[in-house]
């Protein structure tokens, strides 16, 4: 290490340069909380951007991965793997009802990858309707259904073929949706792009015209997967069975994974080799994930973030200041919108010991980890209604 120089120096000097820091250095987490390196403690709403639902070394996490780097790390999908064999079952009976068949990845952005490459094969079609405000991912083919204007000029030419139609508008979907349409690719509730959960006249009519079209129903579970929206997955809340549906973020507790799970007919057009990924289905990332899904069902966690969600809207709806236009969200997803730019509440905030995250310009977005207590929300509460006023 060089002398004289912080952590965040070192790593100024040597990154890649193309994340926007936030000037704490945090090298600890339990629970609901990190820990910076000057021993500072934080209540972190940001929770990893979704990915620590299950809280910072979450036990049961932290065993699974125990015992199995000491059995099995890595185990290319051209072998059967236990793990592997009792995550895609879970899978199954966890996610909504027909999605039997999963593509196992290491990442969010792949699974959305992959969703567009099973839909073209099964389609035999290229058309792709996405959303407004919609976020994806950042790889090339996930980025060209990303709407953030930011992360798509600098990359162009992107996939063509990709049409964005206003969200939460079934008129502009039916507009857009035609025999060429493989794909529409839709969050249940908008994350990066505001949190604006949508209607389910909505994504229930989005369900109606693909079947009417033939075209496959993509729903991106990346962020609201996994118990953040008070229900295993946001499709719950509307009784909504896509053709395909994205996972990542807290799949695995915290190890980089990505799934996506699919019906029959999808599963009908693949055959081997058509996809791969050399870590995908990985029995660490397996292990991990199947401890998160005993964990959320067996602690009953996403009705918990139903009832703290709740909560901690309400008591951040009771704070009176000029500043908030909207306090919204589904579960412990949660945005206030501002009526100006949140970036220095961000910061404020920080001072205080809380960490949040922005959506887009003028939204505060809070995604504690949903083991978070009661007094751990007050604390977040009070801090707004500080910076707020
Ligand atoms: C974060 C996110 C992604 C991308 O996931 P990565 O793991 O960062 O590639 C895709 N879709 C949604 C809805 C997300 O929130």
């Amino acid at each position: 290490m060089q002398p004289n120089l912080s952590y965040a120096e070192i790593e100024d000097r040597y990154t890649a340069g193309v994340y926007p820091k936030r000037g704490i250095t945090v090298v600890r987490g339990m629970g609901a909380h990190v820990w910076d390196d000057a021993g500072r403690e934080y209540i972190d709403c940001v929770g990893g951007h979704g990915v620590a639902n299950l809280g910072h070394s979450n036990p049961d996490v932290v065993q699974a991965i125990l015992d199995q780097s000491r059995t099995l790390i890595t185990c290319p999908e051209v072998f059967h793997n236990d793990k592997r064999a009792q995550l895609l079952e879970h899978l199954a009976r966890f996610t909504p009802p027909g999605l039997d068949h999963s593509f196992l990845c290491n990442s969010g952005t792949e699974a959305v990858e992959a969703a567009l490459k099973f839909a073209r094969v099964t389609t035999g079609r290229t058309g792709i309707v996405a959303t407004m405000r919609g976020f994806h991912g950042r790889t090339l083919g996930s980025l060209s259904l990303t709407w953030e204007k930011a992360y798509r000029e600098p990359f162009q030419p992107l996939i063509p073929g990709v049409a964005h139609v206003p969200y939460d508008n079934l008129e502009a979907a039916a507009g857009a949706i035609g025999e060429d349409t493989a794909a529409v690719v839709v969050e249940v509730v908008q994350g990066e792009g505001g949190v604006r959960p949508g209607s389910a006249e909505y994504l229930q009519g989005l369900r109606a015209l693909c079947t009417e079209c033939g075209a496959l129903l993509v729903v991106d579970e990346v962020q609201t997967g996994f118990g953040r929206t008070g229900r295993m997955f946001a499709c719950e809340h509307h009784d909504l069975v896509p053709d395909l549906m994205c996972m990542g973020k807290s799949i695995a507790g915290g190890v980089p994974m990505g799934a996506v799970s699919f019906n029959h007919t999808v599963r009908d057009a693949m055959h081997p080799g058509l996809h791969g990924s050399t870590f995908g289905g990985n029995p660490l990332a397996c292990a991990a994930s199947i401890a998160v899904l005993d964990y959320l069902e067996r602690t009953g966690l996403p009705r918990q973030a139903a009832e703290k969600g709740h909560y901690f809207r309400d008591r951040l709806r009771s704070i009176n200041a000029r500043s908030i236009r909207e306090v919204r969200g589904l579960g412990l997803m949660v945005g206030i919108e501002c009526r100006t730019k949140v970036q220095p509440y961000l910061q404020a905030l920080m001072e205080k010991g809380v960490l949040a995250l922005p959506a887009g310009s003028t939204v505060l977005r809070f995604l504690p980890p949903l083991v978070i207590e009661l007094e751990d929300l007050d604390r977040v509460a009070e801090a707004v209604a500080e910076v707020l006023a």
